[in-house]
């Protein structure tokens, strides 16, 4: 498809997803004149309440897909598991940003990880694993300890396990199902940072300050900006990002999730995973930067100029967590708390129902 051209005010966006990154895309859209289309098959999206229009569809549904694509200027998506086949039919229609080899680098560890090692990158040691026979050669080859990782439909630390010292390899491998996964060496890490970017349509790059993130059992507890981290290291976290962004001939907002290690030459970072979408990490920048990651996006999607990603303050963006978002009125009531509610249902546990920002200047 030729390179499109720019939005103008009143543009439309699609967006493949309905949770809470396709309502923060939305909202932030809508100040800048542009409309948005969600497309998700769970007609209680979070995202719905927001959006000028929705489709609620399967994403296998083709007829539905052709309507939304045709319906709307540009494409983008919330979520990195949209089927292979529905970004292709879409992108036969409209472009989509980020593009369709961005998505399937990044929705696959195996081919993410490969992509990262091809690129010179820093990943923990890895090998593909689909059966017993290679869960020992992977174990010969990374070692233990080590985690094991379906190489798909993976979050929050689902589909993963622990590989230590007497897990037996029949007993690790049964763990995964059966579904296809990588074995990755246990990164002793002392903290996980993030970085969340973007690339304009122009090849424009603009990072924002590395963030430190918190996690419980495996779901992000709460981000901090800036990141305890020496300058040179945050340098080398944004250089890395950079390098991805190019690679992919990337277009919007991404976050690179890094591991921080100490070694014997002092701290570095290992790449840990890609996101191809606005990120959990980059919530904070809605109040503590001088343009949130949804903007951001928005501004790289629609082929406009990137925004400035200065941070306005010391920043912590917590997420309410199940039955934590029952503390919206005292949260209210705190001088500051910038406090955001996903309108979802159920606050089953873990689930992210909203979050808080503090900026402390
Ligand atoms: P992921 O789904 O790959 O982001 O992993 C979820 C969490 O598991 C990470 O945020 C880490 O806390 C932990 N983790 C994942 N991979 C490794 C690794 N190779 N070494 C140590 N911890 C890991």
């Amino acid at each position: 498809m030729a390179s499109p051209l720019p939005l103008v005010p009143g543009g439309r966006i699609g967006i493949l997803g309905g949770g809470q990154l396709g309502r923060m895309i939305a909202l932030a859209a809508a100040p800048l004149g542009l409309k948005t289309h969600v497309f998700a098959p769970d007609p209680n999206s979070p995202a719905f309440d927001v959006a000028s229009e929705r489709t609620v569809a399967a994403y296998e549904d083709e007829a539905a897909l052709t309507l939304f694509a045709d319906a709307v200027d540009v494409v983008t998506y919330e979520f990195e598991n949209v089927p292979a086949e529905t970004a292709r039919l879409v992108a036969a229609h409209k472009p989509l940003f980020p593009n369709e080899r961005a998505l399937a680098t990044t929705q696959d560890r195996l081919s993410e990880k490969t992509f990262l090692r091809d690129l010179g990158l820093p990943t923990p040691a890895f090998a593909p694993v689909d059966d017993r026979g290679s869960m020992a050669a992977a174990l010969g080859a990374v070692g233990r300890p080590a985690v094991l990782k379906t190489r798909r439909f993976g979050y929050d630390g689902k589909g993963q396990v622990l590989v230590r010292e007497g897990l037996g390899i029949d007993q690790a491998v049964a763990m995964m199902g059966g579904q296809p996964a990588i074995l990755e060496a246990f990164v002793p890490f002392r903290a996980e940072v993030s970085v969340i970017a973007a690339r304009s349509r122009s090849g424009e790059f603009a990072a924002y300050d590395v963030v430190e993130n918190r996690h419980e059992n495996h779901i992000l507890r709460s981000s901090h900006v800036p990141a305890a981290i020496k300058p040179e290291t945050a340098a080398s976290a944004v250089a890395i990002a950079k390098k991805i962004a190019e690679a992919l001939d990337y277009v919007g907002v991404l976050g690179v999730e890094l591991f921080l290690v100490d070694g014997p030459a002092g701290e570095r970072v290992v790449v840990n995973e890609i996101a191809p979408r606005v990120h959990n990490s980059g919530h904070w920048t809605i109040e503590g930067a001088e343009t949130s990651q949804f903007e951001q996006h928005v501004r790289a999607i629609a082929g406009w100029p990137l925004g400035s990603t200065r941070t306005r303050g010391q920043v912590v963006m917590t997420n309410l967590l199940g039955a934590e978002a029952n503390q919206w009125r005292d949260l209210l009531a705190e001088p500051g708390a910038a406090v955001h509610l996903y309108g979802k249902g159920a606050p089953e546990p873990g689930r992210k129902m909203g979050h808080v920002t503090r900026v402390r200047n």
